[in-house]
């Protein structure tokens, strides 16, 4: 086995070393761990962040049937829904007066290509496509509230990003993972067709192109290699490497759930998690952000700061994780206090991280700019006392 001491830091791991280091046990995933702690903490220091933030479903329609979704529904299934703009507003408005600061679009991909009730819901709004419909509902809230949009809406073309950049801070995208063996029949991605690797990866080179920050990560335990998972870090390592825009990974673990078709698949083990968000700090550039949402390690979670996370993703005071509806997020006193038992500091952030408030606005649509600096401190962050 590969140790951390011999493993080369400039540029990152190498896929060699990085495939090595993944199956480490012991005292090697003690200093692996320890490793990734020390890069983590030579950038962003004590500071571990989480974004304040409402979920907003837009549409619950999906034309994809990804093996451990619970989210998606077909038209006339219980929970299927397209909110109206009122409906969004209404949440938008809960979630600031609640001290958020994120309004986290997250929505089926393309239920107009499946679902003839769709096309109509969007005529009777005035849109032809569900992202046409995003843009507008993101328009609405940054226009009538204090919240910054976020959108996560499925694979997106040049034309849909460059139409959504003005009306959000930072998009996100995950890639899930780059292995075509899960697109097989009966795999996870095997009736999901914007889970496609290479359509995903074009989605995010095009956002790398039009410089939006973005968010973008891994999903463990759906049925990948460990080689896979590596290869999947990679992938996103190259594209930020080429583009600079990737502002935060997340490594997110498979939970069961009793209603999904993968529900005889194990999950990941706490071990495997830590692993993965390790190697991830050391193969990933310094600069960018690593997440992993401690609702998805309920009780265990602490562990995740030993293994170099350095940002809890978004915690929502109002709205429940409608990806995970089983896995509340935790109080945030408790996080607070958990953050601090492990010898680090909780601060709020916005939708956009740091890095990209105060160096390196260019990433920030110029009309969007006067908004999130009024929203800053001098770190980038949401000032102390501002929030809780
Ligand atoms: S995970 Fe996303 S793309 Fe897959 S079925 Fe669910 S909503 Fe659709």
């Amino acid at each position: 086995m590969l140790s951390v001491a011999t493993s080369s830091r400039a540029g990152g791991l190498s896929r060699r070393e990085a495939w090595a280091l993944i199956g480490a046990e012991g005292a090697a995933l003690e200093a692996l761990m320890a490793e990734a702690v020390a890069v983590k903490r030579a950038r962003t220091g004590q500071v571990v962040t989480y974004s304040p933030k409402v979920f907003i479903p837009l549409t619950t329609l999906c034309r994809d049937r990804c093996g451990y979704c619970t989210f998606r529904k077909d038209p006339g299934e219980a929970g299927a829904h397209t909110m109206l703009p009122e409906q969004v507003l209404a949440v938008a408005r809960a979630g600031a007066a609640a001290g958020c600061k994120e309004a986290l679009f997250s929505l089926g991909d393309r239920p107009e290509a499946a679902f003839p009730e769709m096309r109509d819901t969007l005529r009777a709004l005035g849109h032809r496509t569900t992202l046409g419909y995003l843009r507008e509902a993101c328009a609405l809230v940054l226009r009538e509230s204090p919240l910054l949009p976020h959108a996560n809406p499925g694979v997106m073309g040049r034309r849909d990003l460059g139409a959504l950049r003005p009306v959000n801070v930072s998009m996100g995208l995950m890639l899930e993972n780059v292995s075509e063996r899960l697109c097989a029949p009966g795999g996870p991605h095997g009736d999901a067709p914007d889970k496609r690797p290479s359509v995903r990866l074009r989605t995010l080179e095009e956002a790398g192109r039009l410089r939006i920050p973005f968010t973008t990560g891994i999903l463990i335990g759906i049925g990948e290699t460990w080689e896979e998972r590596v290869d999947s870090l990679l992938a996103i390592r190259a594209l930020h490497e080429r583009y600079g825009h990737v502002q935060e990974v997340i490594i997110q673990n498979f939970r069961h759930k009793a209603t999904i078709p993968m529900r005889d698949h194990p999950e990941p083990s706490l071990l495997e998690m830590l692993r993965t968000v390790a190697v991830a700090r050391l193969i990933l550039p310094d600069e960018v952000n690593l997440q992993a949402p401690p609702n998805l390690t309920p009780g265990e979670y602490r562990w995740l700061l030993r293994a170099g996370i350095n940002d809890w993703g978004g915690i929502s005071p109002v709205t429940r994780d409608f990806i995970n509806p089983e896995a509340p997020w935790p109080e945030l006193r408790e996080l607070r206090e958990v953050t601090a038992a492990e010898g680090f500091v909780l601060r709020a952030r916005l939708a956009i991280y740091p890095e990209f408030i105060t160096r390196r606005e260019e990433f920030l649509d110029e009309g969007l700019r006067a908004r999130v600096a009024a929203l800053a401190d001098d770190q980038g962050l949401v000032p102390e006392g501002r929030l809780d």
